[in-house]
């Protein structure tokens, strides 16, 4: 689950201008799996803020500016279908899913799923999602991200500053450590048995356990 970063500004405006409660209707897309052609991601491209009325603990839009939001979408050639995101703030007070909030979101049941939203002006969210099909079910804390937009050529700047400035080691050093560490004891080994401390056999025996030469291309 993504929410744009241009749509979610939008909404945080609402949010901190709102004295209490406010409401937001979003477009979601689907991001689909190419070979499969399963859902991978639901990104809210844009927020709409219809009439509605708000209190300090309650929002209410009205259902006729829904309706008028949708026809003005169809004519831009959107699927009003797509308005499956319900997004809420608390103003300031907690976020959780309350009764009220169970209603609306049963209100706004379309036979597939919703997403929602709800924040409060101090930053804090939580976002459920709710699946109708083939039965109602649905989780209340679902992981989401503020989907940010690419710059053209920023990521390419990114790579050669970072080429430039970092010097990485590859994530090695743990086994280069282990195969210094077993050199280090086939010598202890070798030594032992020339000053005569460990049979030939013993030697054999160790060395065993010991692997005679590692790759150090592949360590695992
Ligand atoms: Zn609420």
């Amino acid at each position: 689950m993504q929410v744009d970063a241009e749509a979610m500004a939008k909404f945080w405006s609402y949010v901190d201008i709102a004295k209490g409660e406010v409401s937001c209707l979003g477009i979601v897309e689907e991001i689909h799996d190419a070979n499969s052609g399963s859902i991978t991601a639901l990104v809210v491209t844009d927020f709409f803020l219809v009439r509605q009325h708000c209190s300090a603990d309650e929002t209410t839009m009205d259902p006729a500016a829904v309706a008028e939001l949708m026809l003005d979408l169809e004519s831009k050639g959107i699927d009003s279908r797509n308005l499956r995101c319900w997004a809420h703030s608390h103003g300031s007070m907690n976020v959780f899913w309350s009764a009220t909030d169970d209603e609306c979101i049963n209100g706004l049941a379309n036979g597939e799923y919703l997403l929602s939203l709800v924040v409060n002006k101090k930053r804090d969210a939580m976002c459920r999602l709710d699946q109708y099909h083939p039965a109602h079910l649905y989780l209340t804390d679902v992981v989401w991200e503020v989907r940010y937009p690419m710059v053209d050529g920023l990521a390419e700047q990114c790579l050669a500053e970072f080429k430039a400035k970092v010097n990485e080691d590859h994530g090695l050093n743990g086994y280069r450590r282990l195969v210094r560490g077993t050199e280090d004891h086939i010598q202890d080994l070798h030594a032992a048995h020339e000053r005569g401390a460990l049979t030939m056999e013993d030697l054999e025996n160790e060395m065993g356990f010991w692997p005679g030469e590692l790759d150090e291309e592949r360590p695992f």
